[in-house]
């Protein structure tokens, strides 16, 4: 079958009920049909059977789809959103090359997913960082400022990550899965994984030769790429799949891509690999209930809990980063309202940054009002837009609000 038929086949299971529309971030902002998953299912429909043409407005509202799948959560016909995006995504690069994506963009993506080029990705974010506020004066520019304050930050917190972490008396073993980014945004929530991990007594190897997992190509609707990053990765873990019990990612957004590898690849190992993907969250919250390790409480007790789309709408795993942070005594957790999607959505929020703080003010706000100590946020993307909201907002309120991976909140409070 052809793409355009396959399109077309998984966009005919749609009944055009509108059940899903309330619960679409850009119909929220823009109410119009062609921005809700209702339109976007016609105008990909339309496209594949070549009934439409493809004007700059028509591209523009397809791609301003966050990609945060609560469409595909809350539809009672279970159509296939992710699976009609991401082929219709394809179509649109093919057929469709005179929509280009914005050059920066395009540089700044090629750059996160490269780890040959993160050396000079460091370089150049020491020389931006201290241009930081005259960065964040333009909005199509502030969050180069912001990557390179967090990257030089990340770079002097922690050393390189070894090979191999035994713990004594292991009794598992799991691969630690990477991915592209983490290195260069949250190097210590790593460790602090490996030292979760080892102190369950469970050893930790972390294979040299990984490469993103391929789910930031899927927004450029780059097949071939996806294709590649998931065929390395497999192959660079297979050896190791056997006497691990599972492979592990801090990032709730690779953990949900790395499930689904098993349909975008026809080859050995692709099945096993996706059944053995595990979000860290869920795995060290059952880890631990079954290990004999402590945690002490907090001092700044007042905890928002972010709660990503990947994890809510995919992995649907939310209630695991409750029960993992439980496991801190006399924890005080609220839920941020997760209403809509925060905004960061991968790199959408370097290309509409105009939209993606939109969607983030009203939970500044509500952090704000809430008076958090600490926001916690299992996905890289999410805390970074975060992050500079928050500071935005440290500047009128004076009101500093820390924003941490639930895996870093609890090794901290880890007793050893
Ligand atoms: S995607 Fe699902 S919920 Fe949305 S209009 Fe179609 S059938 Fe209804
Ligand atoms: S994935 Fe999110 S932004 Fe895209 S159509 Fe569905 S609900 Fe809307």
């Amino acid at each position: 079958m052809s793409i355009h038929q396959t399109i077309s086949q998984l966009a005919n299971q749609c009944v055009l009920c509108g059940i899903c529309i309330p619960h679409c971030p850009t119909y929220g902002i823009f109410q119009t049909e062609n921005e809700s998953p209702r339109g976007r299912i016609s105008l990909f429909k339309a496209l594949a059977e070549e009934q439409l043409e493809p004007t700059k407005d028509l591209l523009t509202a397809l791609d301003h789809c966050l990609g945060c799948r609560a469409c595909e959560k809350i539809c009672p016909s279970q159509v296939d959103y992710a699976q009609i995006t991401r082929l219709g995504r394809a179509l649109i690069n093919a057929q469709y090359p005179v929509y280009k994506r914005p050059l920066k963009q395009k540089l700044i993506e090629k750059a996160l997913i490269t780890p040959s080029v993160h050396p000079f990705l460091k370089l150049a974010a020491k020389i931006l960082s201290p241009l930081r506020s005259l960065l964040s004066k333009q909005s199509n520019y502030a969050y180069i400022g912001y990557f390179s304050r967090e990257i030089v930050a990340n770079s002097s917190q922690a050393s390189p990550l070894q090979a191999y972490y035994p713990a004594s008396h292991a009794r598992a073993q799991i691969i630690l899965f990477k991915g592209c980014s983490s290195d260069l945004f949250e190097q210590q929530v790593l460790k602090d994984t490996v030292t979760l991990l080892n102190a369950c007594q469970i050893d930790v190897v972390i294979p040299e030769q990984q490469h993103c997992c391929g789910a930031i190509s899927i927004r450029q609707g780059d097949t071939l790429a996806i294709q590649s990053f998931s065929r390395e990765n497999i192959e660079c873990i297979e050896s190791l799949l056997q006497e691990s019990q599972a492979v592990i990612s801090i990032n709730n957004s690779c953990s949900a891509h790395l499930k689904e590898y098993q349909q975008l690849l026809d080859i050995p190992g692709a099945d096993e690999f996706s059944r053995k993907s595990v979000d860290a969250i869920a795995f060290l919250s059952q880890a631990i209930k079954s290990s004999n390790v402590h945690f002490s409480p907090l001092k700044n007790n007042n905890i928002g809990v972010h709660i990503p789309c990947s994890l809510k709408n995919v992995l649907d795993e939310e209630s695991l980063l409750f029960e993992l942070l439980e496991h801190i005594p006399g924890v005080q957790l609220s839920k941020l309202n997760d209403k809509y999607c925060c905004g960061a959505a991968g790199s959408y929020m370097l290309q509409y940054p105009d939209v993606a703080n939109h969607l983030l003010d009203d939970k500044i706000d509500e952090i704000s009002h809430r008076q958090y100590s600490t926001l916690v946020s299992s996905n890289i993307g999410c805390s970074l837009h975060f992050k500079q909201g928050l500071e935005k907002h440290h500047a009128t309120s004076g009101r500093k609000i820390e924003v941490i991976h639930p895996i870093r909140l609890l090794a901290r409070q880890l007793e050893r």
